[in-house]
């Protein structure tokens, strides 16, 4: 008989990726959505998926909604990937930020060993957990230093998924990924941000692209090759945690310079801090400048990690590389543009 799987969050990047992942597997597929007024699969849609997944509606909020959802889906893998995801956001509604992201998936948890406990459970969390870091690379040992209301609400979750496995024997894992991006990504994570504003001032649809702290290094992978390393969690002897990375990190500043030129534009920097800029040098036509507003009110500075653990005992590495994500992402929004589709 097919596995069944449910994946909670699956409206978003890696719900999407997770789905098609398991549907070639031959799962059978429950995708839990929060309900809006407008139902938003374009990502599933994108991926031709749409069709082949079971919709069932979950809020993280509800108890009795993940309660009911667990007793009539009776998953066998449970992938926990909803949250409000954006850190950004997380200084400006912190207490929401905790509610869905650090008690949300404890709801779940709690909801499993009442009525699911064989079902076997991933938490997803984030490097965002290390923040202010402690050492480099990051690995499983690493202390914690979260630095934003999502990172201490996620830690919160990360530490009931251990507990959960500790008292009452469930096989659940928590998954430490590093950033993943893809032309699926949300367009206010920077990645996409850089990629779909430089794509509409090619096609004279925005003047400038405007960002914040371009000094922040991150290990970005892709999100296609880190939703398998979430389903190999789930299939080892025993439970555990992992931390999911490419072990290379990048700078805000390379991230867009490597974009730009894909378009077509030759970068050239000027200026320091809140003055620096990029102008494209033969025409001399500004493409990025800083808007301090978008500074955060702490910054995470430096995430890089180590995922040799995960590499060793899942056979998990990663396929993509920096230069093939960026690539992949500026021409999905440039295609995006010049046939005519939203940019979302
Ligand atoms: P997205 O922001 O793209 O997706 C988040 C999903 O959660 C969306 O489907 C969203 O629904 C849903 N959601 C938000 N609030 C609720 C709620 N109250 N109840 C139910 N569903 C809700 O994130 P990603 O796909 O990029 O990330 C997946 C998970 O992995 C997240 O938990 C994220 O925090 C974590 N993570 C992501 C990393 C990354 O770099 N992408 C790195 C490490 C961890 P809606 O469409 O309605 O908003
Ligand atoms: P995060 O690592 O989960 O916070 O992912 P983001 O993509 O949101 O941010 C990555 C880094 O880019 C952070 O250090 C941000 O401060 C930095 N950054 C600089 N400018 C911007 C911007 O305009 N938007 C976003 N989202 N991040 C920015």
């Amino acid at each position: 008989m097919a596995k069944r799987a449910l994946v909670t969050g699956v409206t978003g990047q890696d719900g999407a990726y997770l789905c098609r992942l398991l549907l070639e597997k031959g799962y059978e597929v429950y995708g839990a959505h929060r309900r809006s007024a407008t139902l938003n699969l374009w990502r599933l849609e994108e991926l031709g998926v749409a069709d082949d997944v079971r919709l069932v509606p979950l809020d993280l909020i509800e108890f009795t909604n993940i309660l009911r959802t667990l007793q009539d889906v009776r998953p066998d893998e449970l992938y926990n990937l909803a949250a409000q995801s954006f850190v950004g956001l997380s200084f400006e509604q912190p207490i929401y930020t905790a509610d869905v992201d650090g008690l949300g998936p404890l709801r779940v948890l709690e909801c499993l060993r009442a009525v699911r406990p064989e079902c076997r459970f991933y938490q997803a969390s984030t490097s965002e957990m290390f923040g202010k870091v402690q050492e480099i690379p990051q690995t499983e040992r690493t202390p914690f230093y979260p630095r934003s209301p999502y990172g201490v609400a996620k830690l919160h979750a990360h530490w009931s998924t251990v507990n959960y496995r500790e008292s009452y024997d469930l096989y659940a894992c928590s998954g430490i990924l590093f950033n993943h991006e893809s032309p699926l990504r949300g367009i206010e994570f920077v990645t996409r941000k850089i990629t779909s504003s430089l794509a509409r001032m090619k096609n004279g649809l925005q003047e400038v692209l405007e960002l914040g702290n371009m000094d922040a290094e991150r290990d970005w992978g892709f999100a296609g090759d880190y939703v398998e390393a979430m389903h190999l969690m789930l299939q080892q002897p025993t439970p555990d945690d992992y931390v999911i990375a490419t072990g290379e990190k990048h700078s805000v500043q390379e991230f867009v310079e490597r974009a730009v030129e894909i378009c077509g534009w030759k970068p050239v920097w000027e200026g320091e801090g809140a003055s620096r800029r990029c102008l494209d040098r033969a025409s001399g036509k500004l493409l990025v400048r800083v808007n301090p507003a978008l500074y955060r009110p702490a910054e995470v500075d430096l995430l890089v990690g180590d995922s040799s653990k995960a590499r060793q005992a899942l056979g998990w590495t990663p396929r993509v590389g920096f230069e093939e994500l960026t690539e992949r992402m500026m021409k999905a929004d440039l295609d995006r543009i010049t046939s005519g589709k939203s940019l979302l």
